[in-house]
């Protein structure tokens, strides 16, 4: 199974950050529109199955 461990847009939390918890981190996707480019955030997990969006790093 493909999971976001795996994928280019996966940021794991880090081990300093105050919210960090293993297996824990943020998904990053680039956007652009009209008025330019902008990032979606959104927590997920290492283990998490992977979505559409889903890009091999
Ligand atoms: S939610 Fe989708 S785009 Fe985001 S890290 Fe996981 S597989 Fe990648």
């Amino acid at each position: 199974m493909t999971t976001c461990k795996n994928c280019s847009f996966y940021f794991p939390v880090p081990e300093n950050a105050g919210d960090y918890e293993a297996g824990k981190g943020d998904c990053v996707v680039e956007k652009q529109d009209a008025k330019g480019k902008y990032w979606l955030s959104k927590p997920t997990r290492t283990d998490s199955p992977s979505c559409p969006t889903f890009k091999k790093a």
